[in-house]
This record gives C-alpha cells, structure tokens and sequence, in this order.
C-alpha cells in the first residue's frame, strides 16, 4: 500500500530532554530520530521523514527560528507531505502555535506537540503525544484547520490553547471553547467545523519590538512612561478583568496609543475583553476612546505575537480585523 509522506521536526523542549547524569536536571539532548524510534507504531501508517532541527528548551527560541522552521515544513508540503509535525518544548507552545498559524496558509495540517514528562522519565508522555500529532496531521479532517496543538489526547486550536499547568500531564486547555477534538482510540474525531482563518503574509521586517506589560495593584507607570524612549514599536496590556488600567496608567496609554499601536487584553486566564460595558476611567470603554485595542479573545501573549507580525509586514492599520470579541 502507498502511505502518505509524512515530515516530523525536532526542536528540541521536554519532549527532548533527559539527565546526562543521575541527579542532574534534564537538558534537551534526544533527537527527532530517537523520538521517532519510540513510535514503532507509524511506520505502520506513514512514510516519515525526521529532522532535528534544533535542541532548544521553549523559552529559547525566537521569531526568527520560527520563520526558517516555517519555511522548512512549507517545502515538506512542497515535496508531497500530507502532514507536518513539529515536537518542541511546552512552555511556550501557545505562542509559537498562534505564530505559525497565522502564517501557514496550507491546506495540510501543521500540527505541534511536546511533553510534560521528560524522555526517560516514568510514564513518559512524548511517545503518546508524537503518535497523537501524527495521527491527526495524517487524517482528512484535519485540513484547512491551520494549525492545532495535540497533547494528552485532546487537540487544540492555535487560537485558542494556552498552557494552564505548570506541571501537570494535563498542562493543555483552550479556556471557554474546549478543545477542537480528541482521540478516541486513535481516531481522530473533531467536535467542531474548522474556524474562519485569516492569514498573514510572511514579514518582511523581524526588528520590530512589541512589550507586554501586565497590570497590578497599585503599579508605577515609570515602565508604562518609557516605552517609547526604549523603542518599542508596539504594546500589549495584560489588563485587569475585561481589560483594564488604573487611572494612571490610562492617562500614559492615551499618550502612546497616538504614537504605537496598543493592545489591552485580559490578565485573566480566560474569556473575552469587554468593548461597551464599563465607563470608568481605565475602563475598556475609555481605553478604546483613547486609542487602544481591546483583544478579545487573544489572550495578551497571542495578541502580541499578531502585533509583532502585523508591524514586520507594516499592516499594524488592519489590527482591527485580527482582534474579534
Ligand atoms: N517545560 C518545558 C517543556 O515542556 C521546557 C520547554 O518549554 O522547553 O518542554
């Protein structure tokens, strides 16, 4: 029988680590074919190309790794894949799982997934997840979905998921839409149609520089003052509840918000920002009076990964039609 060609890269995270002596704490050092060779299993269901890509812990990694990760898994499409699968460290999965999304403008499935226990580790969870992401990068229902994470049996839309545990095997959540689908015996069954996406073009600038700040109690805003100064060229709150400020801070972002492009999200964890409900001073109504945007779904890490691609491709006017409540 003729399987599909299937491409799988490593990029390294706990999926990748173990200790290189007892007692020492765990390093990424496992490669893509080590990996691999724990799922005996696929050679049953594709013809699977391997790459190790690099061998970074998440936090390490950087827009630009992303875009030449971005431009490798485009030519494995190219060359015939049906799926691509990407293994990287969890910790920031929720960002570059947005990044890519909003440029993979692929009908084939993209699909990421890591690990909570390292590789040597007891009850090692990699395996099951990389068999998981192969699984739904490979079926039919998978395409024109853009990007989806697939940890402990659940897959999740880029959009939505956020990592909600430090440690626990059940790190994954996509807070108020529930995961897109799951696993049921290996089948891979989605609960919902695929989402309207909107793509971006690759940027053609990588310098850009977009802060997040997050609001709290009776804070300063000698940060909040000096952004320009420190040259940034674009902001993210992570506000209070719906998306707010104190007072003070509002009187700061109305200054900025005429000069950069400013985000309000929610610090929460979870749910939308509100538009029209509150009028206090640093209140979503009057942040949006003084120029900023409220997020709304896009929680304040997503939102300044689509405003770090927006200014790159100069289309930071068209923000407005990225952020939906
Ligand atoms: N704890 C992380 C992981 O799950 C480390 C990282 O993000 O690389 O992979």
């Amino acid at each position: 029988m003729d399987l599909p060609k299937l491409a799988i890269a490593a990029l390294g995270g706990t999926v990748s680590m173990q200790a290189r002596n007892a007692g020492e704490g765990v390093i990424p050092t496992v490669s893509g074919e080590t990996l691999l060779a724990c799922v005996p299993e696929l050679a049953t269901l594709a013809r699977v190309s391997v790459e190790t890509l690099g061998l970074l812990p998440s936090a390490s990694l950087s827009f630009e790794v992303l875009l030449s990760v971005l431009s490798w898994a485009k030519y494995q499409v190219e060359q015939g894949a049906r799926g691509v699968v990407i293994t990287q460290g969890t910790d920031t999965l929720e960002e570059t799982a947005v990044f890519f999304d909003y440029l993979w403008d692929c009908d084939e499935p993209l699909v990421l997934t890591g690990a909570m226990r390292s590789a040597k580790q007891a009850g090692a969870d990699g395996p099951a997840n990389l068999l998981d992401a192969c699984r739904v990068a490979l079926a039919d229902s998978s395409r024109q979905r853009g990007v989806q994470v697939v940890m402990n049996g659940q897959i999740h839309q880029a959009d939505c998921v956020r990592k909600t545990d430090s440690l626990a095997l059940q790190a994954f959540s996509s807070p108020v839409f529930g995961p897109a689908g799951l696993l049921v015996e290996g089948v891979v069954r989605y609960s919902r149609p695929p989402a309207e996406r909107r793509c971006l073009p690759l940027p053609q600038h990588t310098t850009q520089k977009v802060a997040l700040l997050e609001a709290s109690l009776s804070a300063d805003t000698l940060l909040l003052e000096n952004i320009l100064k420190l040259g940034y060229d674009g902001l993210v709150i992570a506000g209070f509840g719906a998306g707010h400020v104190s007072a003070s801070w509002a009187e700061v972002i109305e200054q900025l918000a005429e000069k950069i492009p400013v985000i309000v999200a929610t610090r929460t964890g979870s749910g939308s920002t509100a538009q029209a409900t509150y009028g206090f001073i640093g209140s979503e109504m009057d942040l949006v009076r003084k120029g900023a945007h409220m997020a709304g779904f896009l929680c304040p890490r997503k939102a300044r990964v689509l405003l770090w691609l927006l200014l790159g491709g100069e289309r930071q006017h068209e923000l407005a039609r990225y952020l939906t409540t």
